[in-house]
């Protein structure tokens, strides 16, 4: 597959893995010729500072799909996401989202950085949100903050 399974921050701080379903899922969604552009969102546990990305959600039909603009409608993965921590007591949680950028090293957007900063406001437990952008050859990773402050992971 493509795409780099662990990641961290600079400081050590955080290190993040993506299992092999979820980068199924990714390499699955790339950005080739004129399929659209996709996303869902993310769900892992939380092992400081682990952080396991077990499930990326992917469009369902309730979902509409562009090329250069994902609107998400939130209820199928929101569905996903409860029934994923009822069944799992609790350890298996909304850690973030992704989607596709039809480039091959993936950059955000003035629109996902809002976007981002204000899904990390909306989080009951106060985390950062996890953000990824699946590019063609690359992934962005980062944790965006409810304040604006950006943390850019990096492959390890
Ligand atoms: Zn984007």
């Amino acid at each position: 597959m493509r795409h780099v399974s662990d990641w961290t921050l600079d400081d050590g701080s955080v290190m993040l893995n993506f299992s092999d379903e979820v980068r199924r899922v990714f390499e699955n969604n790339v950005q080739l010729g004129d399929s659209p552009e996709s996303g869902g969102i993310l769900l892992g546990t939380v092992h400081e500072p682990g952080l396991l990305v077990t499930v990326a959600t992917t469009p369902s039909r309730l979902d509409r799909q562009f090329r250069y603009l994902f609107e998400r409608l939130p209820f199928g993965h929101r569905a996903v996401a409860k029934r994923l921590w009822r069944a799992s007591n609790g350890t298996t949680r909304y850690i973030g989202e992704w989607h596709t950028h039809p480039q091959d090293i993936p950059t955000p957007s003035g629109i996902d950085l809002d976007e981002w900063r204000k899904l990390a406001r909306m989080r009951a437990d106060k985390l950062p949100l996890l953000a990824v952008i699946v590019g063609r050859e690359a992934l962005h990773v980062e944790l965006a903050h409810g304040n604006g402050h950006r943390d850019l992971l990096r492959p390890y």
